[in-house]
């Protein structure tokens, strides 16, 4: 674990020689499968004018900004499927260059049921850990990386990405940015929308591999390509619908300032900035939280016991700690909770 941002006052691990009744803990709990928004109606997605299903181009013939909007990386996430379908029927053409509206893993939503919901997040392979040369251009094949190839040119192009995605448990909308301060101004731009998500965080990537924001384009220094993922809220929900389709239409209005400018100069609402600082990975098969802690949650106190994990205490290790998407029931070996620290500046890189 590292901590880039500062000091830390508490260790965030402490072994404790044995376990007590005492200790904090409110058990794991139940997962909330509660499908509450229809299945979308994709079937204009199929057959499409640019020959690759599930991507829709609108060019405007003029030149100017390559702009992308990306959903259903994982295939159950189809708040993303509404969302871009909503914008589909806009008929969104931009003023100069273009927009490329991609639903990334058709093939795992397609097997998506009600009663085994999280069963349709992918096909073979997470689509959303496969986005490094060594992977995209290395001689394996699975039905993510073949289709992670078959939508790598419109990525490849992409000036600027937005990559719509929805959580299991309950997290206030969070904007999460690969270490590129091009990146994070752009991001700050959409966070700076009344009603939208307000926290951009630069994260440290994950562990199972890389995701699409951060692809080369996107991560290489002295590169102009920038993207940010969007966490919209609870997978199943007509309200992270809602937050999509605004922040989109935000992106849409402001590409051209963002492409050019790229910072935030309207303060309706700035954007706060955090930065992760340690991902938390549950050792033990019963990794617990102590609190079903929604994600965004600001624990005020060092040292303030979070989780337990098998004979370990989990806790904060700074004042003010931001818990970034908790995953409330991790299996082991999988990430937990990513620990961020707001910050008052971007990074510079
Ligand atoms: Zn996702």
């Amino acid at each position: 674990m590292s901590c880039k941002a500062g000091q830390r006052h508490h260790p965030i691990r402490i072994r404790q020689p044995c376990l007590t009744e005492d200790l904090p803990g409110c058990g794991r709990p139940a997962y909330p499968l509660d499908v509450c928004l229809k299945v979308p109606d994709l079937s204009a997605w199929r057959n499409t004018a640019s020959g690759v299903s599930g991507v829709h181009v609108f060019d405007s013939g003029l030149s100017g900004p390559d702009l992308v909007i990306v959903g259903m990386v994982h295939g159950n996430e189809y708040a993303g499927g509404h969302a871009l379908e909503i914008l589909r029927q806009n008929n969104p053409v931009p003023h100069t260059g273009r927009l490329t509206l991609i639903l990334a893993n058709l093939a795992a939503f397609d097997r998506f049921e009600a009663n085994a919901p999280m069963a349709s997040r992918y096909l073979t392979e997470d689509l959303n850990r496969l986005w490094h040369p060594s992977r995209l251009n290395g001689s394996e094949r699975s039905s993510e990386l073949d289709r992670a190839r078959q939508i790598l040119p419109f990525i490849e192009r992409a000036d600027l990405l937005l990559d719509l995605h929805s959580t299991l448990w309950p997290s206030e909308p969070v904007f999460i940015v690969p270490p590129r301060r091009r990146s994070s101004d752009f991001a700050c731009v959409l966070a700076s929308e009344e009603q939208s998500a307000a926290l951009v965080v630069t994260d440290l990537g994950h562990q199972g591999g890389s995701r699409l924001v951060e692809y080369s384009r996107f991560m290489a220094v002295g590169g102009t390509g920038r993207a940010c993922l969007l966490e919209a809220g609870l997978h199943w929900r007509s309200e992270t619908v809602d937050m999509m389709v605004k922040v989109s239409e935000r992106f849409l209005k402001d590409a051209m300032r963002i492409h050019f400018q790229g910072r935030e100069t309207d303060t309706k609402q700035p954007a706060e900035m955090g930065v992760v600082t340690d991902n938390v990975l549950a050792r033990s098969a019963d990794f617990r939280f102590v609190e079903p802690w929604v994600g965004n949650t600001c624990i005020p106190n060092a040292g303030t016991v979070i989780a337990r994990d098998g004979h370990d205490l989990i806790c904060t290790p700074y004042d003010k700690c931001l818990l970034i998407v908790p995953n409330l029931r991790p299996r082991q070996g999988q990430l937990a909770v990513r620990l961020a620290r707001r910050t008052a500046v971007h990074l510079n890189a």
